[in-house]
This record gives C-alpha cells, structure tokens and sequence, in this order.
C-alpha cells in the first residue's frame, strides 16, 4: 500500500538491532486518517471472505484492528498478555509466544464466550517477523474450533521469515508493505 510505504520512508526510523521504530504513526501516536485507508485497504482484500470477528493482540494491534472492522461491520477482539483476577482459567483459551524484539516469552489469552465456533476470523496486527504473535492468535483460534479466514499485517518484515512460511503453511496472508531489507544507514528497502 503506497501510502504506508511512503510513511515509512518519510517517518520511520531503523534502529540497529533490526527493529523499526514507527511511534510518530502506528504503535504509539496513531495517525487515524491513515490507519483508517489502511482498514479500507484490507477490507477491500477480505470482504468477500464472510468475516465475522477480527482477532488481534494488545496493545498496538487495536487501533488498526477498530478501524478495519468499522468496514466489516464486525466486532474486535483482542487477545490479552495478562490475565485480570475476574478472568477464571477455564473460561480462557490460551497460548504462547516468543518476542523477539523484547526477548521475553508472552502467554496470550482470549476468554472463550467472545469466539465460538464457526466463527471466521481475520486477524489484524501491525507487525509481523518471525510469525510468533501470529500463530499464537492462529493456535486461539484453533482452539475455539474457529475459522482462519485470513491474516492482515500492517507491516511484514520479510528477511525475518515468519511471512514466508506462514504462506508455505497456506495461510491467506496480506501485507500491507513487505520490508524486504533495512539498515540504519541505508534505511528501508521493500519487497516489490
Ligand atoms: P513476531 O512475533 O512476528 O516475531 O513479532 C511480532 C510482534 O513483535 C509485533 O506484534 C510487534 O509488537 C513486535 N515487533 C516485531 N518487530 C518489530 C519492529 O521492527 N518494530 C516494532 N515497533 N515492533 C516489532
């Protein structure tokens, strides 16, 4: 998507450990009239899918997650990485998943009642690596006997694989803007 890319271009800002730092627009201060093209976006790619519940995970996936189902007309749900004490274990399906980025390993839980069975879900997320975030919400899921409709990322960092094997899995995987390399010196190259 032209629009994201060229913020990126514009506003982000590769740190060296590999991360890209883009606070200025998506996960920190939101630029809603972008996010909100970029739900139009993914809407445009997914509506004949049938969509009935967009899954995403804390915190930074909910904006994006809103503004897309605001088009689907659907409600979001978004999985937690702690548990609140009115939260009973066996009311949670639950999963794990490995950060890179902050090297700590979350358990991700959603409570049962809000996906049932049947249901056909897009999962929405900001960013996408090694895919670990991603098939956690995958694994929720499953659990719940669910349907993966599919799985939008605002941005996919392509060297570090999680895409890449996520579409030789046969998931129907968008992304919005495919980062194919980045340096601090060079900046970001996409994926064409
Ligand atoms: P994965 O589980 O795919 O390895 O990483 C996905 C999660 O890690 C995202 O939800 C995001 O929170 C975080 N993340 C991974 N890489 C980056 C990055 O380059 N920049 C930012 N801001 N977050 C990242």
């Amino acid at each position: 998507m032209d629009l994201l890319k060229e913020k990126i271009l514009n506003e982000g800002r590769v740190v060296s450990d590999g991360v890209l730092k883009v606070d200025g627009f998506l996960n920190h201060q939101i630029d809603v009239s972008l996010v909100n093209e970029m739900g139009k976006d993914i809407y445009e790619r997914f509506k004949d899918k049938g969509i009935t519940k967009i899954l995403t995970i804390e915190a930074s996936g909910i904006g994006l997650a809103c503004l897309t189902a605001q088009y689907f007309g659907c409600k979001v749900l978004y999985a937690k990485k702690s548990k609140t004490s009115n939260m009973g274990n066996s009311d949670l399906y639950t999963s794990r998943a490995y950060s890179f980025t902050h090297q700590t390993e979350n358990t991700v839980l959603i409570s049962k009642k809000y996906l049932e069975a049947g249901e056909r879900v897009l999962i929405v997320d900001d960013f996408l690596a090694h895919g670990e975030a991603t098939k956690a919400l995958i694994d929720l899921v499953n659990q719940a006997g669910a349907e993966l409709s599919g799985v939008a990322i605002a941005i996919e960092k392509g060297f570090q694989g999680g895409g890449d094997k996520m579409r030789a899995d046969g998931v129907d995987l968008y992304s919005l803007a495919i980062v194919e390399s980045m340096t601090v010196e060079g900046g970001v190259v996409f994926r064409e």
